[in-house]
């Protein structure tokens, strides 16, 4: 049977809200994806992909289901993220084999940063819009302005706030719901 690809209903991820808003999952009009020889309208850029050394074969595309369901990882043995960037280095092994090999990444303009929280990796929601950043978690501030400068007030940044000019991202943990607040200048 024939695969319409009009009808594919777009993969979740546990660890990337929306990866097609963030951009790291594009629509094409028609295209195979290498993994599953399927064809598909939502493919995955795999630019930071790292492979293992069983790794012999590389993919040429990869799709969003390919991504999600852990078969693109598992048949070209590499990881589309690395645990290296999680901010809390001791998590279960479920969560690490999900993020490292489940996971879309995210674009980041420096070190990348992936938040924990209650023993898990948070959910990346990508850049606040302009709307999230004039009615804000306030919490979130707050955490967020304790590492800024001095000086820096949540109004200032609101008033030229441009998404990805820099990108402030939010993260959201899964389990107690907290909100967090990252701009994309963090290095280690
Ligand atoms: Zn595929
Ligand atoms: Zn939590």
């Amino acid at each position: 049977m024939t695969k319409r690809p009009s009808i594919q209903v777009a993969p979740t991820f546990t660890y990337h809200f929306n990866p097609i808003r963030t951009g790291i999952i594009s629509t094409y009009p028609e295209a195979i994806c290498s993994s599953c020889n399927e064809t598909r309208t939502l493919f995955y850029d795999f630019y930071d992909a790292v492979y293992s050394k069983q790794s012999t074969e590389r993919p040429t595309s990869i799709c969003a289901w390919c991504v999600a369901d852990g078969s693109a990882a598992k048949k070209y043995s590499l990881r589309f993220i690395s645990a290296d960037c999680l901010s809390s280095k001791r998590l279960p092994a479920s969560v690490l084999e999900e993020f490292e090999c489940r996971t879309p990444t995210y674009l980041s303009c420096h070190s990348m940063r992936w938040l924990c929280h209650c023993n898990d990796a948070c959910v990346f929601h990508g850049d606040l819009s302009k709307e999230e950043v004039a009615n804000p978690n306030w919490e979130a501030v707050a955490d967020f302005l304790s590492e800024a400068p001095a000086g820096m007030t949540w109004e200032k940044i609101a008033e030229y706030y441009v998404p990805s000019d820099p990108s402030i991202f939010k993260f959201a943990c899964r389990h107690c719901n907290a909100v967090f607040y990252q701009l994309d200048t963090y290095r280690d």
